[in-house]
């Protein structure tokens, strides 16, 4: 949306910039509405940043910047310790906060916070995580050591879909490594990112240390192209992370992009269905489908589990509590805008049109009021070529694929352009040995349906699910965010006088 003017969105509550540990209401002409979407109705007005917002706000991290990446690792830590508490203090707060603009429900929002959570405990032990290496005389009184020194200011551009915990894969572990942070949250829902900017100001960080910035596309590409800005973190949709990474290797920027999914679960015919079933619904219909390590494609091994699976999906699924964020027992919110709830949707028209068989139609499902909610659908009989499999669909619908035996499931896997997360179902150790060495996906779950790695692991997919070398948070996000310096030094008293020509040598 162009401006927000003609639409009477300007009475609604600023969302502001936050710059300089104050907030700042965007200068730019450009505004967007957040939706509540259990309403369907615009509760707020995200303010976004003009040029010269984001040249201050550049200007003013750069300058911290030279203080911040001084201050002792400890010292840092202390205060990220601190920041923990706080988030702590308001886990519930920023839940409800989340619920309020995403949709999905409290209890799940409050998960999020408590993963994000994880990254500031995993940042807390950042003297550790920074310690060198060091080789005494490596040669005649020469020693030699090596460490890690932060980057500058880094900036972070994160989807709509974990408003809380994505930024926090980024944020603690980029300013714990001694840079400045800047963050481009989704503009869809972007007032948990404010309330954490405030605790981190409560906290006792430095104004300029964690900045956030509003905007969209052409934001991005500004910060991007920016020189004072050294690394780039993405997470969002592969288009835009590929586009993102491209852009950002051009200006010669440190960059790490998480792109989409297509996450599959296969099932041999030796898993216990129940639990399976189970897993599957948890981890197809949670947060409406909206997760990157959603499961989307079910995979049962043989035509008898299929039509066994299918039949213990169709009423679960059928069954699903549809509701508003806050509403005790439900199980399901809506989607994030009307716009992605109609998107989703159209994929069930493409399904059947392309021959799958629609067991469970989520069009059909009673739902609550004006809000943008969808019920959980499931689709039978998909094949590999069709484009409700090949595409991320980011909703509640669950595919099942048939395959015929474990290799013909791997090579599925294998073939998928994505490479996020996968999981098997099974009770044998050697299929799972097998599967897990020879599937290409970061991530690989057996009998755990949604294999996110804990804070001080690192998260990444594969194939088209990464662009970069890094994954996120855990060792190589400290990776990520410094670079390694190495020291050889000797001393006065010890140095050989006069020119040395020839190539040194510890002989
Ligand atoms: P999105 O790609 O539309 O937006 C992500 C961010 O990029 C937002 O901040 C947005 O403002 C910005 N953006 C959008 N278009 C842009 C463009 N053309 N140029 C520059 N910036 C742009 O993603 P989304 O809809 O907010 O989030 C859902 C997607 O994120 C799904 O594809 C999901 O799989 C993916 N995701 C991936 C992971 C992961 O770890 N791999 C985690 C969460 C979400």
């Amino acid at each position: 949306m162009n401006s927000s003017q003609d639409r009477g969105f300007c009475s609604l509550p600023a969302i502001p910039l936050w710059v300089n540990n104050e907030t700042l209401i965007g200068s730019s002409k450009r505004s967007m509405p957040v939706f509540n979407p259990a309403t369907g109705t615009p509760a707020k007005r995200v303010t976004f940043a003009s040029d010269d917002d984001l040249e201050r706000a550049l200007a003013v991290a750069a300058d911290a910047f030279q203080s911040w990446a001084a201050v002792p690792p400890v010292k840092r830590a202390r205060l990220l310790f601190r920041f923990k508490q706080l988030v702590e203090r308001d886990h519930d707060c920023l839940a409800r906060l989340i619920s309020e603009e995403h949709g999905k429900t409290v209890p799940d929002a409050a998960g999020e916070v408590l993963r994000g959570l994880e990254v500031i405990e995993f940042a807390c032990g950042i003297p550790q995580l920074l310690k060198g290496e060091y080789s005494p005389q490596v040669g005649s009184s020469v020693d030699s050591f090596s460490f890690r020194q932060p980057l500058g200011v880094a900036v972070g551009i994160t989807p709509f879909n974990f408003p809380v915990m994505v930024p926090m894969w980024m944020f603690p572990i980029a300013i714990a490594c001694g840079n400045c942070f800047v963050l481009k949250p989704s503009e869809r829902d972007p007032s948990p990112s404010l309330h954490l900017a405030r605790l981190l100001a409560e906290a006792g960080i430095p104004p300029g240390v964690f900045t956030v910035l509003h905007g969209d596309a052409e934001l991005v590409g500004r910060m991007i192209a920016h020189p004072t800005v050294a690394a780039v973190s993405f997470v969002g949709s592969t288009p835009v992370a590929e586009s993102i990474y491209r852009q950002a290797t051009y200006y010669g920027k440190r960059v790490q992009a998480l792109g989409g999914a297509k996450n599959h679960l296969v099932i041999l015919p030796d898993a216990d269905l129940d639990q399976t079933a189970d897993a599957l619904i948890g981890s197809a219909f949670g947060s409406a489908g909206e997760r990157c390590m959603a499961v989307s494609v079910a995979v049962p091994v043989g035509a008898q589990v299929a039509d066994e699976l299918v039949s213990r999906l169709k009423p679960r699924v059928t069954a699903l509590r549809i509701g508003p964020g806050d509403q005790a027992g439900a199980e399901m919110g809506p989607l994030v805008t009307e716009a992605h709830r109609e998107r989703v949707a159209a994929y069930l028209d493409l399904g059947v049109n392309e021959g799958a068989r629609l067991v469970v139609d989520g069009r059909g499902a009673a739902v609550p009021g004006q809000g943008f909610f969808l019920g959980g659908s499931l689709l039978d009989h998909v094949t590999p070529a069709m484009r409700v499999y090949q595409e991320e669909i980011f909703g509640p619908v669950l595919s099942i694929v048939r395959a015929a035996n474990l290799d013909e499931a791997i090579r599925l896997v294998n073939a998928h352009p994505y490479g996020n997360g996968v999981a098997l179902f099974t009770r044998d150790g050697a299929a799972a040995r097998r599967f897990m060495l020879q599937v290409n996906v970061g991530m690989v779950g057996i009998n755990v349906p949604i294999p996110v790695p804990m804070a001080f692991h690192s998260f990444g997919g594969w194939k088209r699910s990464l662009f970069g070398d890094h994954h996120v948070h855990g060792p190589e996000g400290v990776r990520f965010y410094t670079r390694l310096k190495n020291v050889t030094a000797r001393w006065p008293g010890s140095t050989v006088t006069g020119a040395e020509f020839v190539m040194p040598t510890a002989s």
